[in-house]
């Protein structure tokens, strides 16, 4: 892999008039050979980019948010080098040293029997959620993930009792209005994509969708009435 070089690269991107905003180095810092550029561009990119005639080859790839894996504790969220945890083994989620000798794997995350980045685990699950849910509403990993709070205790608790107090009443009240105004917003994205579209075709289908709007809207009037009991 070749070293990046600022002034050649930069000045191949900026060829018919793309405007770079922002260059962010990634990987190691001693490695210089991956960066995140923020290009303002009015034209398809090409996937390889060449310095001069003869010169080293670059691939160019649209940026995606990919899900964060820490290969220090073996959870998901963070990359290792903002790790703050003990290193775990990823096969039992000990910490030893040395081989493993667990025969069945049990995950850092949740403890359950399976590799931390097995898609049978919540903590997967959540994180691919996260992504899906950064890309949707154009927000920040941050945001995002408070969206969607891992509510392990919030589960187990109201399962695994024969009663529900109050105070778990406005707990889930609250889990239900976030997970209905998630609907809410895809389906405004989609009633207004129907909207703008206009085919004779759609018409039916945006009056059902409005329909279903207001519904969602009264659930969460009916919602509101749970959390305050
Ligand atoms: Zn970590
Ligand atoms: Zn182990
Ligand atoms: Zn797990």
């Amino acid at each position: 892999m070749s070293q990046w070089d600022d002034t050649q690269i930069t000045g191949k991107l900026k060829e018919g008039g793309n405007k770079i905003t922002k260059i962010y180095q990634i990987g190691r810092k001693n490695q210089n050979t991956h960066k995140i550029v923020v290009l303002e561009t009015d034209i398809p990119l090409q996937p390889l980019i060449q310095i001069g005639q003869t010169g080293t080859k670059y691939r160019l790839e649209p940026y995606k948010n990919k899900p964060r894996f820490c290969n220090n504790c073996k959870h998901w969220g963070h990359h290792s080098s903002k790790c703050k945890n003990k290193t775990r083994c990823n096969n039992c989620g000990g910490t030893h040293k040395g081989k493993c000798l667990r025969t069945h794997p049990k995950c850092a995350q949740c403890l359950g029997p399976h590799l931390p980045k097995s898609p049978a685990c919540q903590a997967t699950v959540r994180e691919l959620n996260i992504i899906n849910e950064m890309e949707l509403r154009q927000i920040n990993y941050n945001t995002a993930r408070k969206l969607h709070k891992l509510d392990k205790q919030q589960h187990s608790s109201i399962v695994g009792s024969n009663n529900i107090n109050p105070n778990q009443l406005t707990k889930i009240g609250n889990e239900i209005t976030l997970e209905i105004n998630k609907s809410l917003t895809v389906l405004e994205k989609v009633i207004n994509l129907i909207h703008q579209s206009n085919h004779k075709e759609t018409k039916g289908i945006h009056k059902t969708l409005l329909n279903a709007k207001s519904e969602f809207q009264n659930l969460i009037t009916v919602n509101d009435c749970i959390r305050n009991g």
